[in-house]
C-alpha cells in the first residue's frame, strides 16, 4: 500500500528509507510527486517541508505540461471525432432532443447550442466506463492474484490512474479514450501496486509476471495516447 501526501490539491508518494538522511522531492517522468523521507519522519514535519517547496512542484508540473504535446481544444462540431476505447465515434450536431448529450450507438448526438459540454462528455464517459472498468479490473486482477475492494472514475488531473490506501484504484475517467491494450496497461499497473507500493524492483517483476510486454505498452501510453486524446490530461 502506497503511503501517500495531499497537499496543496497534489498528491504525493511517501518512500521511507533507512538509508536516507535527509528529506527530498522528485516529479518524475510521468508527473509523479514523490517524497523521500527517513524512516521515522514524522507526518507533520514531512508536510510543513513540502509545503515550503509546493512553488517549485507547481513551477515543474508547468513545465512538463509546457513540454507535453499540445492538444487542440474540442469545437464540438459535426464531423468531429470521439474516441470510445480507441474507436473513433463522429459528432453530429442535432436541433430538438431530451438530453444534451446522447449517443446511439454509432455517433454522438449533441443538441446545439449545449454549453459546458465537456461536463456531458466526462459524465457519459464515466456512466459507460465504470461498468466496463470494472469488468476489466475484475478480469485482469485473476492475474495478479489481488483485487481492489473498490474503483473510482473521476477526473484525476495529469494521471491516469491511481492507487489509493484501503485497496481503492482511481481511475482518470480520460483514460477511457485510449485503446483496451493501454487501458489494460494502466488497470494492471494499478493492480500491481496493490501489492507493491513503490516503483522498485519488486514492482516491475510483479508486473512482468502479470503483463509480459507491458514495456510495449507503456511506451505507446506515453507516445501514442494523444492519437485518441480529444480530453487531454491537465496539471
Ligand atoms: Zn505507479
Amino acid at each position: 500500500m502506497i503511503e501517500t501526501l495531499q497537499l496543496g490539491g497534489l498528491v504525493f508518494e511517501v518512500r521511507r528509507s533507512d538509508r536516507r538522511k535527509s528529506l527530498g522531492l522528485t516529479v518524475d517522468r510521468g508527473g509523479e510527486l514523490v517524497v523521500h523521507v527517513p524512516t521515522l519522519t514524522a507526518a507533520d514535519d514531512m508536510a510543513g517541508w513540502v509545503n515550503k517547496k509546493l512553488l517549485w512542484v507547481h513551477r515543474k508540473l508547468a513545465l512538463k505540461a509546457e513540454a507535453a504535446p499540445k492538444l487542440r481544444a474540442p469545437e464540438y462540431i459535426s464531423g468531429e471525432g470521439f474516441c470510445y476505447l480507441g474507436k473513433r465515434f463522429q459528432l453530429k450536431l442535432v436541433e430538438k432532443q431530451p438530453q444534451p448529450l446522447k449517443f446511439d450507438g454509432t455517433r454522438f448526438l449533441l443538441r446545439r447550442g449545449t454549453r459546458a459540454t465537456e461536463q456531458y462528455f466526462s459524465d457519459w464517459y464515466m456512466a459507460e466506463g465504470t461498468t466496463w472498468l470494472r469488468q476489466r479490473v475484475e478480469q485482469l486482477s485473476q492475474k495478479t492474484g489481488r483485487k481492489p475492494d473498490k474503483i473510482e472514475v473521476r477526473d484525476l488531473g495529469f494521471r491516469w490512474g491511481s492507487c489509493g490506501r484501503n485497496g481503492v484504484i482511481f481511475f482518470n475517467w480520460k483514460v477511457l479514450q485510449l485503446p483496451v491494450r493501454l487501458v489494460d496497461y494502466v488497470i494492471m499497473h494499478e493492480l500491481v501496486h496493490l501489492r507493491e507500493g513503490h516503483h522498485g524492483p519488486a514492482f516491475w517483476k510483479a508486473l512482468g509476471l502479470a503483463m509480459p510486454d507491458w514495456k510495449r505498452r507503456k511506451s505507446d501510453l506515453a507516445e501514442k495516447a494523444k492519437d485518441y486524446l480529444v480530453f487531454g490530461l491537465t496539471v
